[in-house]
This record gives C-alpha cells, structure tokens and sequence, in this order.
C-alpha cells in the first residue's frame, strides 16, 4: 500500500470505514467529499511531501474541525459547526494527513465506555458485544479496525490511554502543555491533554512529531519546539518502576499476569524491573473526580442557550430559557459532573474538598518525582480490567470511576504516558487485548514513545488484530 496514491488510500480506507460503521459506530460523521478533494489534492502537488502524508484519520468530536459538526458527543452541541479548526488537527492536515470524519465519544469526554455519548455507543472490534474503552471510544475502535491510520483524542483522566488499551492499539497522553488545546471543547483546562491513537508506536511518534510544539494561541502551551522522532534505542539498563499499588486489589489478576510477562519479558530485553511504591496511588480517583468535576461544572457553564448549540424556550424567562436548554442538552453523566464541581466549589466545601484535593494532587505528584529518582520509567497496566460488556457499569458511576484508577494519577501529575498493548487474554469467545502503561518523567515524551518503539522492534504484542479488521482488509 505504500505507493499508493493519497486517494486510493482514502478510497480504501472510506470503504473499510462505511462497511463497518453499522457494528462499530465508531463514526458521528465521515466526510467523504471532502477527503477525497483533500487526497487528489495531495496528488496532485508535486512539491516536497508531508511527514503525514497521504495518511487518513479520525478526528475526536471535541476538536473543533472548521466548517463540520462538532459536538462533543453532546445533544446540546448537536449540529454545533466549529468555526475554526484546532491547532492539533490543523498540523496533522498541515503534514499531509487527510481528515476521514468525526469519531464518536462520551459526552464531553465524561466516561470510560462510550456509553455516555448523546448519539449512541461504540462498539469494540474485539467483541462487538463489549466496549472500545472510552472515552475516546470512537477514535479507538476506527484504529483498532484498521479504518483509520491514525486518531487524534483527547486523554483527560485516561480517555486515550484506556481506550487504546481495550482496542489492542497504541495511545499516548503528552506531558501537560506540550500539544497545543486550542480548539479543544474543554473538560478540565489543568488536566486535559491532545493525545495519539495509532497501529504501533512508531506511528503515534510521527504524529505527535507534527502536531506538538508552541502555539501562541494556547497560552499554557509550552515554548518548546515539536517532539523530534524518537531516536531508535535499546532497552539495555533502562530502570523500569513496577508500582506495587498497580498490581494490586481492583485489578483484574489475568491482566496483571499479562503484564508482569511483559515486565519479563523487557528485563529479558536487558531492562532492570525495579519494585517501586507511588503510596498515593489510592487516593488519585477521588482527587482526579474532585478537580476534574470542579473544572468540568466551570466550563460547562458557556453552554447557557445564549451562544452554543441547543435552546430550549422554557417558560420564556431567561433563566427559565436557560435551565431549559441545560436540563435538555446535558446527559445525566453531565449533570452529575456539573452538580459535584458545583459542590465541591462552593463557599462552605471549597476549603475542605477543592483546595483539600490541590493538596493530595501535589502528593500524588510528589510519588512521581520520587520515584524517578530511583528508576527511569515507571510500568504497569493501564487499565485494571479487560473490555467489559456495554450495559454493566452504566448504572453504576462509582464501578465506571474504579476504572480510571492506573491513569489518573499521571493526569494529575501532568506526565507523559503511553499504552501499548501486551498481550490477549481469552474470556468466553473473545480475545481481548491487554494494555502495557509507560509513565515518563515530565518533558519525557521522546524518551517514553523510544522506549514503546523498542519494544515493539522486539516483540509482536501490537501486531494482533481484531479478526474483524482481517475480514475487512479482503
Ligand atoms: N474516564 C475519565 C472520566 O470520565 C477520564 C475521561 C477523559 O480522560 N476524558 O473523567
């Protein structure tokens, strides 16, 4: 397929997409005309070619795509056209990649299945039964279907990393600031982070090479230039943190078996597995909750019916206009959200809950800095179950939470994080992927994605494929 052109690629990949976009749903919208003008323009221009080019991808419903719905996964934003284009996504286009349509996702990113998008879940290519993870569900089931070559999401608590993880793929989360949000629909501004979904590491590096970097238009963007292509490197003495508390309870003991044979493995490759302890492990959920819902209830407040998507008239009074467009347009994850960070803010609980939970942050942070003075790079399981079925945690938000466990705390500590998948585990019918977590220093990112890449070099885990994504390739 490599010397194909941009727009047999495209073709091909449209056509993938469509076939199975009625089981997987992984799609809000796919922008056919416009991929393919975009591809036979890329064709066409005989000049020097993007590192990306002719690659097609899923844009995440919650970066704004100029000119195309984007909702956010919300019936609020429901035909909602952004009227720019978000730095990360302007790169990709800018390297020659070609935008195949919107991927699906929780509504505002609030989730971790899928399950919470206005328009309906995804579905995961492994078992069409289960979910893809979430909550960039739809940009991980795309990859994971070989639909797309890549994905962009975004990874707020673990929306790239978990979802990668259940759909066999790779997912990286950015160190804090080092890919621009602007034109991201933002969740929580201290947390949230434009993260990569792709086949293999090699390919989330090269994205993420076009698309980090300054951007003046994003002020907590970091003054750095772009992340170069991780140098290719060996595994050879790299100290390796295997925390304690990430193999502990709440995590499932065939996917920690799954990686402690990973962790094996690597120190066959010539790492040393170094037992380490991040003893703030278990408070990160409930921190991660308390500042991302404070964040969350704050940035949810623009959507009032006045300048965004939806309204509803109500009694006709403002207020009432208001209320009416809210109680409407936001789902019931969201107002939960809305409701907590409101509480969690207000004067009376803000001492004891908000600024209480900045404190325990610091700590979890202050885990990390520990940590690697001691080791290099810190691993263990991004996720502490396999892809459940869809229906059995929706009804039950706190068992939805437990799930955030492994990937919140370098959220909270702004790091760099990568997932990439280790291995299958069969359950019923099924195999189901398993997903390796490499948690860097702050800055870390090239080294973190070098030490994904070498693995990859040196075992085959990230080239199983769901036999649906087979069955399409024909
Ligand atoms: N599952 C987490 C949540 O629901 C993380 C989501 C995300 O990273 N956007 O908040």
């Amino acid at each position: 397929m490599s010397d194909a052109t941009a727009l047999e690629r495209v073709d091909a990949a449209l056509e993938r997409a469509a076939r199975l976009e009625a089981r997987l749903h992984a799609f809000l919208s796919l922008d056919a005309a416009g991929a393919r003008r975009r591809a036979a323009e890329l064709d066409a221009h005989s000049g020097p070619r993007g590192a990306l080019h002719g690659l097609p991808f899923a844009v995440k419903a919650n970066l704004c795509w100029s000119g195309v719905e984007t909702n956010a996964g919300s019936a609020l934003l429901a035909g909602y056209r952004a009227p720019y284009t978000a730095t990360s996504v302007q790169r990709a286009l800018d390297a020659g990649a070609v935008a195949l349509g919107v991927a699906n996702m929780d509504e505002f990113g609030f989730g971790s299945s899928g399950e919470n998008s206005a328009f309906g879940p995804s579905r995961n290519p492994w078992d069409l039964a289960r979910t893809p993870g979430g909550s960039s569900s739809g940009a991980a089931a795309a990859v994971a279907a070989g639909s797309v070559a890549f994905a962009l999401g975004s990874d707020t608590g673990g929306s790239v990393r978990q979802p990668a993880a259940l759909c066999g793929v790779s997912g990286f989360k950015p160190s804090y600031g080092r890919v621009s949000r602007y034109g991201l629909i933002a969740f929580a501004s201290s947390l949230d982070c434009v993260g990569v979904l792709a086949p293999d590491v090699e390919r989330v590096a090269s994205v993420l090479g076009a698309i980090s970097g300054a951007d003046e238009r994003d002020s907590t963007c970091l003054p750095e230039p772009s992340c170069s292509a991780p140098a290719p490197r060996s595994l050879q003495g790299v100290r390796i943190g295997a925390p304690r508390e990430h193999f502990g309870a709440g995590v499932d003991p065939r996917v920690a078996a799954c990686v402690r044979a990973a962790l094996s493995e690597l120190e066959r490759l010539g790492a040393q597995v170094l037992e380490i302890d991040l003893p703030h492990t278990h408070a990160a959920i409930s921190t991660y909750y308390v500042v991302a819902s404070a964040e969350a209830s704050s940035n949810l407040a623009r959507y009032d019916g006045v300048r965004y998507g939806k309204r509803e008239r109500g009694d006709g009074s403002l207020q009432g206009m208001i209320t009416a467009t809210r109680s409407s347009g936001f789902g019931a994850e969201a107002r939960r959200r809305i409701a907590l960070g409101s509480y969690v803010l207000s004067s009376g609980y803000y001492e004891a809950w908000y600024v209480q939970a900045l404190k325990v942050r610091r700590l979890i942070a202050r885990d990390f800095e520990r940590a690697f003075e001691r080791v290099d790079v810190i691993a263990g399981p991004t996720s502490p179950s396999l892809a459940f079925a869809l229906g059995e945690r929706s009804a039950d938000p706190l068992a939805m939470y437990a799930g955030d466990a492994l990937t919140t705390p370098a959220s909270l500590a702004g790091l760099p994080a990568l997932s990439t998948p280790c291995g299958l585990v069969r359950e019923g019918d099924s195999d189901l992927p398993v997903g390796l977590q490499w948690i860097g220093p702050h800055g870390a990112d090239e080294f973190v994605l070098a030490l994904g890449a070498a693995w990859q070099r040196a075992s085959a885990h990230h080239l199983a494929r769901p036999a649906l994504a087979q069955e399409a390739q024909r």
